[in-house]
């Protein structure tokens, strides 16, 4: 029988009685599963401020690893009855605390945040989830074993903080490691380097974790369990007459996640195209009886003919780098010198629009700073000024349909016309199934609205 990779994120583990709801949701599916948890909710930020402060304030290692036993000490409490169960779950805790104790005290002696020392640290918040679940599960009969990455061999290019899976290296042992039919429990977030270095694989990374386990045993499905109701047309707080959109492609989930819908990370979708493995999103707190999925997720070719589409989504977290300067469109070599600039900077590129005067790249805002003083620093006589506009979103209108039906792109601007919006930057045909337009943030929600209005509520 196919496993079924099952993914728990930090929404599904925000309050005491989550724990409750994932048992009886693991208890629903009655059958072997692979499990991926990332950490408990806010726990990875907490800790990436933790080490900053322990660099410099070696009292603070006492107050977090504090904070972190009574968080794992009311879960304890709350969901293991048998003493004798809870007294190992205690000790288990305690020695995994230990080992964050340790490496937060290596910072605080060298006075210095290596970048395999912060991967690792952040682990910890995935790894205490995976084992606290493990024992729990166990405590209610259940057959679970907790698997870490580096005892299974889930395999990075070891990259830090943003490293990408090896399939190459790891699908066989993988594969092998979760062979047993019980229910595995594996913390998300991180996979270790061939030097056996924790590497992260990017914030929110649990979803690329899990994506990447279920392609290397071959899953019948990945399922993502959220605690909201899948991709809608628009996000329901923003738009409140909102639908469900029932199924989408890997394409259009890709760049639903990319524009800002926060659903799923955006790589989910690339480890499981090539088996064609599909994505199942359910709600924690809907009704969940038969397994149900809110959203599917599954090969492009499988959605031809429905060409309506799918969501308006939106994003604050676009900057623009404006590039000036007379012909900086036309002279040969200037695009290549920037873009060379802002990767030595570490920036990365979003979208690049470009014109006689001006070259605009579009970039994530924590990136703008660095970027705006990394272009002052290339010598270029045709650069007259290089600015970063950060008070802008972006609005996307993403499906298929988008790029075979012209009349999609004329209706959007049109809408946003209607609403006196002004869009900024129009683009059209960079993605297969993406429309976007930039507008000011103030004029975001009006611009959703609109957009919203025109194609989803006849
Ligand atoms: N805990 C990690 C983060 O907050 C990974 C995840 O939640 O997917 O980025
Ligand atoms: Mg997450």
């Amino acid at each position: 029988m196919k496993k079924i990779v099952v993914k728990f994120g930090g929404s599904n583990l925000k309050t005491r009685e989550d724990i409750q709801k994932i048992v009886s949701t693991v208890k629903l599916y009655n059958r072997p599963l692979v499990i991926v948890v990332s950490a408990f909710y806010g726990i990875t930020n907490y800790l990436t401020d933790g080490i900053r402060t322990v660099r410099r304030d070696d009292a603070y290692i006492t107050e977090m690893i504090g904070y972190l036993k009574n968080m794992k000490r009311e879960t304890i409490e709350d969901n293991i009855d048998d003493p004798d169960q809870k007294e190992e779950a205690y000790r288990l805790i305690r020695e995994r605390l230990d080992q964050v104790e340790r490496n937060l005290l290596g910072v605080h002696y060298i006075g210095d945040i290596p970048n395999f020392i912060e991967d690792r640290i952040l682990s910890y918040g995935e790894r205490l989830s995976s084992l606290l679940l493990a024992l729990i599960l166990k405590s209610k009969g259940i057959d679970a074993q907790e698997m870490l990455p580096e005892d299974m061999g889930l395999v990075t290019d070891g990259e830090f903080s943003n490293g990408t899976i090896n399939f190459s290296k790891s699908t066989a042992p993988v594969a092998k490691a979760l062979a047993e039919d019980k229910i595995y429990v594996v913390p998300g977030f991180y996979g270790i380097s061939e030097e056996g270095k924790v590497t992260l694989l990017g914030r929110g990374g649990s979803d690329y974790s899990a994506a990447g386990i279920a392609r290397c045993v071959d899953a019948e499905s990945l399922d993502i369990w959220k605690d909201v109701d899948g991709y809608m047309t628009a996000d329901p707080k923003m738009v409140p007459s909102a639908e469900r959109v029932d199924s989408l492609s890997y394409t259009e989930a890709a760049e639903l996640s990319y524009f800002g819908a926060k659903i799923l990370h955006p790589r989910t979708v690339e480890p499981l195209e090539q088996l064609q493995i599909p994505v199942r999103i359910f709600n924690i707190d809907g009704p969940k009886d038969k397994l149900t999925p809110l959203s599917s997720i599954g090969p492009d070719s499988i959605n031809t003919g429905d060409t309506a589409p799918k969501s308006v989504t939106y994003s604050d977290d676009f900057s623009i780098l404006k590039v000036n300067g007379p012909g900086v469109g036309i002279k040969p070599g200037i695009l290549a010198k920037l873009t060379e600039t802002l990767d030595r900077y570490q920036v990365n590129i979003k979208s690049v629009v470009t014109s006689q005067t001006s070259i605009n790249f579009y970039l994530e805002s924590a990136d703008l700073e660095r970027a705006v003083k990394s272009i002052q620093n290339v010598k270029e006589q045709a650069i007259i000024k290089a600015q970063g506009i950060s008070d802008m979103s972006i609005v996307s209108l993403v499906g298929t349909g988008i790029v075979h039906e012209p009349e999609a792109a004329h209706r959007m601007l049109k809408a946003l016309a209607q609403e006196d919006i002004h869009t900024q930057i129009v683009s059209l045909g960079a993605s297969d199934v993406a429309a976007y337009v930039v507008v000011k943030q103030e004029d975001k929600e009006k611009a959703v609205k609109a957009v919203h209005k025109e194609f989803f509520e006849s």
